[in-house]
């Protein structure tokens, strides 16, 4: 039996997980994670003792392999839904009442899902791929930790300007990976005085600043002080990606005194979080971009949607294109 495939995967967010356990057993698969934890935008952040999802707020669960895996992870107690109401800011009942998709959360944080995804996979984290070399069968990456290779195949699950920054440019799909658009998103959270009560578990807010308002301490499994997580909106985010960060702060906490009156402590301690690639303004239209040719793939929510349910998919789909050719000889 010949040795099986050398397969390396760029990030360990929502696709470079599920591509790691979808080919685990068919190929000797290892992760890049250019940070020093799991989960790239299913991200959660303690700030002085409070935790807050300062990147995905939610996720749907449509898919019936998501589901799958999602009733393994509730099994384990990772998962939970979140079924509290999400009114509209300012209020319109009209806008409320629309059917919604069931919501669920990681639990305690959302970054428990990706790292229960991760305990088998073979993952170097502090590891930002700089470039990759070599010729198809034979690649080798640059990254901030050494060299590291050579693999038979490479898949780039970084958010889509930046794995089509990576890819040489050999690889066929540049045109589709180019044409991919993303929005950034700016995150301000806030921790509450003791016993503060918002009368809402989230709002989509309909303002010049600011799109979303969720108290982080209505998941499930979060500590019980109030705090919320607000995100601008994509447009006014695009707008203000290059302001120096303290301006952004401020008119964010301008914003959320419109709905929610900050005290001048509260203020004071909100921290900001800046996301130069949040969701995805125009995908791909393929599931997921691979070239056999070289060797290459690309998957992640900018071939689909914005939305960690549209990253397990990407990443599914290419594996089943994909497993095929990791089985052939050489
Ligand atoms: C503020 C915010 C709110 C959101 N809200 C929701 C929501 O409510 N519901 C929802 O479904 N989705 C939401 N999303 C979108 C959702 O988080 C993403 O669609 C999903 O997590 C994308 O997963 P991914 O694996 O494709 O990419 P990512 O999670 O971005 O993973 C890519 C990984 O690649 C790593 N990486 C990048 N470059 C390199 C490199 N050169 N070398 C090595 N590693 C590298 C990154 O560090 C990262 O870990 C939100 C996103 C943000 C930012």
């Amino acid at each position: 039996m010949s040795d099986p495939k050398r397969v390396a995967i760029i990030g360990a967010g929502m696709a470079g997980l599920t591509l790691a356990r979808a080919l685990a057993g068919q190929a000797s698969v290892r992760i890049f994670e250019k940070s020093g934890s799991i989960g790239g935008r299913m991200a959660t952040r303690r700030i002085e003792g409070v935790s807050f999802d300062h990147g995905a707020q939610y996720f749907t669960v449509r898919d019936p392999q998501f589901r799958d895996m999602l009733d393994k992870a509730a099994a384990d107690g990772v998962v939970e839904r979140w079924n509290r109401d999400i009114v509209s800011l300012p209020a319109a009942p009209e806008r409320d009442q629309r059917p919604d998709d069931a919501r669920y959360v990681g639990t305690p944080g959302m970054t428990s899902l990706p790292k229960w995804m991760a305990r088998d996979c073979d993952i170097t984290f502090n590891a930002r791929v700089a470039s990759i070399s070599g010729t198809p069968g034979n690649w080798a990456m640059t990254t901030n930790a050494g060299e590291e290779g050579p693999f038979d195949w490479v898949v780039a699950t970084a958010p889509a300007p930046q794995s089509a920054a990576l890819l040489p440019p050999a690889f066929v799909h540049h045109e589709a990976l180019h044409a991919i658009r993303m929005n950034g998103c700016f995150t301000l959270m806030v921790t509450l005085q003791p016993g503060a009560t918002p009368p809402f578990a989230a709002a989509r807010v309909d303002d010049p600043v600011i799109g979303w308002i969720s108290r982080n301490d209505t998941k499930p499994g979060r500590d019980h002080v109030p705090c919320l997580v607000v995100n601008a909106n994509p447009e006014w985010s695009d707008r203000h990606l290059e302001v120096p960060i303290e301006t952004v702060r401020a008119r964010m906490i301008e914003a959320v005194c419109r709905y929610i009156p900050l005290g001048a402590a509260e203020a004071e301690g909100a921290v900001i979080k800046r996301w130069r690639y949040a969701n995805v303004a125009r995908a791909a239209g393929q599931p997921f971009l691979l070239d056999e040719e070289q060797h290459m793939g690309c998957c992640g929510d900018g071939c689909i949607a914005g939305r960690v349910e549209a990253a397990f998919q990407s990443a599914s789909l290419l594996a089943d294109a994909l497993l095929p050719a990791l089985r052939e000889t050489t």
